[in-house]
C-alpha cells in the first residue's frame, strides 16, 4: 500500500486524482487532503476517502471542517495554514504527493514534499516557474522523484528514455514540440478580444479545468508558463522547444530525434491518464479514460502560435530567456492580472500589459544561492507593483 497526499483535493485536478485513487484502492491509502476554502466538498472527501489528515489552509474554514465532521467516527486530525501543508507533504506514512494547489501558493508544500524525498506528482507548474533552480535541487538532494502531471510534460515524459536526465543530447533529441489547444480564442477576431467575458474565457474547447489555468490557456500564458516547466523537468532551454497549436488536444505532445524520428503520445483530452500513468510508473493501469477512436477524432491540425494575439506567450518566452528573477515575476504578475480579469477590473488584452508592465518595472536578480524565503519575497514585491497597474488601468465600466 502506498500513502498519498493530495495537495489541492478540492480541485479539478485533485478531483481526478481521487477518483483514479479509488479505481486502485487496494493499492493506495489516502493519508491527506487540502484545500483553501471549500469546507462542503473537503467535508464530503474526508466522508468518501477517509484521510488521517484534512488541512484548510483558511484557519475559519478548518473550524467550520471540524463542525462538521463532528459526529465522524475516525475522524481526520484537521489542520491549518501553510504549517500544515508542508506539514501533510511531508508525513512518514506518505510516499506519494500530488502536488495540484494552483499558484505560487503550491510552492511550499511541494519544496517540503521534495525535501523530504517523496513521489513528487506535479500538477503546480507555477512553483518550477518560480523556483524551479530549488525544486530541482531538491528533488536532486533527497532522491525523490519527480512525475509531471501536466499533460504535455507527462507525454514528453512518456517519449523520453529513462536516462534523460543525462542530457536531452547525449540520448539524441533533437527538440521537444509542445502542443497547445490555442484555447478557446484562437479564433476571435483580434479587434474584440477586449471584450471577452471570464466566461468565454474560460469554456475551454477541449478541456474542463481551473478558473485560473482556464484564463492562462485562453492567453497562452500557460503554454509561456509550461516552456519554463520544460526547460527545468527536461533540463533544457527555448532554442530547443517549439510550441505547435493542435486544436483537437489528442497529441499531447512530441519528441524529434536527431535520426528524424518523432515520437508523441496521445489520448482522450483527460488529466486521469497523465493521474494514472505518474500513480502507476513504471507499471501502467486503468484510469477510467475512454480509448481514443481515432476515427471519430478523423484529422489532426497543426498552426504555429501568433505572438500578436498571444503576447503572454511572447513574455513568457522572453522571461525565460532572461532568466533569473524574471520567470517569477512574470508569475506573480499574471496571478494577480487573471484574478483581476476574473473579478472584471481589467480586460484580457490587460493581462499582457499588467505583466509587461511588471516585468519592465522590477529589476530582475540572479537567483544563484538564494532560497524560497527570497523568490518569495520576489513573488510578493512583483505582486504588489501588479496591483498598482491594475488600479491604474482603472475598474471596468
Ligand atoms: P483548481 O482551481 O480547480 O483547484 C485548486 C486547488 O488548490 C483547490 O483545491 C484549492 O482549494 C487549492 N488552493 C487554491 N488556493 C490555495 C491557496 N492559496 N493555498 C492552498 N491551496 C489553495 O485548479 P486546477 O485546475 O486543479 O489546477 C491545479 C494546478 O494544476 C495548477 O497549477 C494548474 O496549472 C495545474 N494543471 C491543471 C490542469 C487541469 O486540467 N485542471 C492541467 C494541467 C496542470
Ligand atoms: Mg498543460
Amino acid at each position: 500500500m502506498k500513502g498519498v497526499t493530495v495537495l489541492g483535493s478540492t480541485g479539478s485536478i485533485g478531483v481526478s486524482t481521487l477518483d483514479v485513487l479509488a479505481r486502485h484502492a487496494e493499492q493506495f491509502r489516502v493519508v491527506a487532503l487540502t484545500a483553501n476554502q471549500d469546507v462542503e466538498r473537503m467535508a464530503a472527501q474526508c466522508r468518501e476517502h477517509r484521510p488521517a489528515f484534512a488541512v484548510m489552509v483558511d484557519p475559519n474554514a478548518a473550524a467550520q471542517l471540524r463542525e462538521q465532521l463532528a459526529d465522524m467516527p475516525q475522524r481526520p486530525e484537521i489542520l491549518s495554514g501553510v504549517a500544515g501543508l508542508e506539514q501533510v507533504a511531508a508525513l512518514p506514512e506518505t510516499d506519494y504527493v500530488m502536488a495540484a494547489i494552483v499558484g505560487a501558493a503550491g510552492l511550499r508544500p511541494t519544496l517540503a514534499a521534495a525535501h523530504a524525498g517523496k513521489r513528487v506528482l506535479l500538477a503546480n507548474k507555477e512553483s518550477l516557474v518560480v523556483a524551479g533552480a530549488l525544486l530541482m535541487q531538491a528533488v536532486a538532494a533527497s532522491g525523490a522523484e519527480l512525475l509531471p502531471i501536466d499533460s504535455e510534460h507527462n507525454a514528453i515524459f512518456q517519449c523520453l528514455p529513462p536516462n534523460f536526465a543525462t542530457g536531452l543530447e547525449a540520448v539524441g533529441v533533437e527538440r521537444i514540440l509542445l502542443t497547445a489547444s490555442g484555447g478557446p480564442l484562437r479564433e476571435w477576431p483580434l479587434d474584440q478580444l477586449a471584450n471577452v467575458t471570464p466566461e468565454q474565457a474560460c469554456a475551454h474547447p477541449t478541456w474542463a479545468m481551473g478558473r485560473k489555468i482556464s484564463v492562462d490557456s485562453a492567453t497562452m500564458m500557460n503554454k509561456g508558463l509550461e516552456v519554463i516547466e520544460a526547460c527545468w523537468l527536461f533540463g533544457t532551454d527555448t532554442d530547443h522547444i517549439q510550441v505547435v497549436i493542435h486544436p483537437q488536444s489528442v497529441i499531447h505532445s512530441l519528441v524529434q530525434y536527431q535520426d528524424g524520428s518523432v515520437l508523441a503520445q496521445l489520448g482522450n483530452p483527460d488529466m486521469r491518464t497523465p493521474i494514472a500513468h505518474a500513480l502507476a510508473w513504471p507499471k501502467r493501469f486503468a484510469s477510467g479514460v475512454a480509448p481514443l477512436d481515432l476515427f471519430s477524432v478523423g484529422r489532426l491540425d497543426f498552426q504555429e502560435p501568433d505572438l500578436a494575439r498571444f503576447p503572454c506567450l511572447a513574455l513568457a518566452f522572453q522571461a525565460a530567456q532572461t532568466g533569473g528573477t524574471a520567470p517569477a515575476i512574470l508569475n506573480a504578475a499574471n496571478e494577480i492580472a487573471v484574478a483581476a480579469f476574473l473579478e472584471r477590473q481589467i480586460d484580457l488584452p490587460g493581462i499582457a500589459a499588467v505583466v509587461s508592465g511588471t516585468l519592465d518595472a522590477l529589476p530582475y536578480e540572479t537567483v544563484e544561492g538564494q532560497d524560497v524565503d527570497f523568490l518569495l519575497d520576489v513573488d510578493r514585491r512583483a505582486r504588489a507593483q501588479a496591483e498598482q497597474l491594475v488600479r491604474n488601468r482603472g475598474v471596468l465600466a
